[in-house]
């Protein structure tokens, strides 16, 4: 029998060195990075000839992209990159990550200075004068957090009575839509999310408001001393943001995607980040047209 063994253990062990199972991790990365061919003169085939991708993400947002003591931004917009840089065939190790809060986005597609943004990254139509966006991968909605004990903030239509101050970050679509319900006085822009977090917590406002799922991020790691209201509303499709007109590039990505939906890869990077707070893996939203 051993001798009979012997030769599919060595065909085995020859065929996970040869898909690059050696390390036992970033498997598919590597696998991957053997594969692809792309048509010359794509985003996809200068990115996988260079070996290399600088990409823009947050740093301060927990569960979509946060920098811990890793030094690696972590969090579903992180996963959701990487399954892309894999699929171009180029391993994580390469991957540049550059802090991108939300007013720098489309300047720094516009610049070259990332080649793509996941960055909780709000498709819409003014920001389409400016970029692409492949996607969306996820659809968040707009919502309030405020300290455990408040009563009074039950959802935007409340605010003005309230008399609440409200915290949310220049450049953003939800700083945008607040605007609507509160007087100016009332709102307080900062430049990231962590810092109205911080303005929560030592009572300079009343409320923070975002999506739900970085507000639920935020909750996650206040120790209790945060709630969600948990009345979103509006829609925030989360797109990957890429250079206007890169069609092939959205097209590629918007693939990639549904690859990973059916490999399950979309799932684990759920699973594995926003997934640990915010409920099961959501279905992957049909793409908008790349233009
Ligand atoms: N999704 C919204 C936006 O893109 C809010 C989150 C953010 O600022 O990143 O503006």
């Amino acid at each position: 029998m051993r001798a009979v063994r012997w030769p599919v253990a060595v065909l085995a062990a020859t065929l996970a060195l040869a898909a690059g199972c050696s390390s036992g991790k970033s498997t598919k990365t590597e696998v991957n990075a053997k594969a692809p061919k792309f048509e010359a003169g794509t985003t996809m085939a200068v990115l996988n000839t260079a070996q290399k991708i600088t990409i823009g993400t947050k740093f301060d947002q927990p569960l979509f992209g946060l920098k811990g003591l890793s030094g690696q931004p972590e969090g579903f917009d992180v996963e959701i990159a990487k399954i892309i840089v894999g699929d171009l065939g180029i391993p994580d190790s390469k991957i540049t990550w550059v802090e991108t809060p939300s007013a720098v986005r489309e300047e720094k597609i516009a610049q070259g200075a990332v080649d793509l943004v996941a960055a909780t990254y709000t498709i819409n139509a003014a920001r389409k004068e400016r970029v692409s966006f492949a996607g969306p991968y996820y659809v968040a909605g707009q919502d309030l957090m405020v300290k455990k004990d408040n009563t009074t903030v039950t959802g935007p239509e409340s605010l003005k009575a309230a008399k609440a101050k409200v915290c949310s970050v220049a450049g953003s679509t939800p700083g945008e839509k607040i605007k609507a319900y509160v007087d100016a006085a009332q709102l307080v822009l900062f430049d990231v999310y962590s810092k109205c977090g911080d303005a929560l917590r030592t009572g300079q406002v009343d409320a923070v408001t975002t999506d739900n799922v970085i507000l639920l991020g935020l909750i996650d790691k206040s120790g209790g001393a945060f709630k969600l209201v948990g009345k979103p509303f509006t829609s925030e499709p989360y797109g990957v943001g890429i250079k206007k007109g890169d069609v092939k590039f959205c097209q590629f990505i918007d693939s990639t995607l549904q690859k990973a939906v059916g490999d399950g890869r979309y799932k684990a990077a759920w699973d594995k980040t926003a997934g640990k707070v915010a409920g099961a893996a959501p279905t992957l939203p049909p793409a908008d047209p790349c233009v």
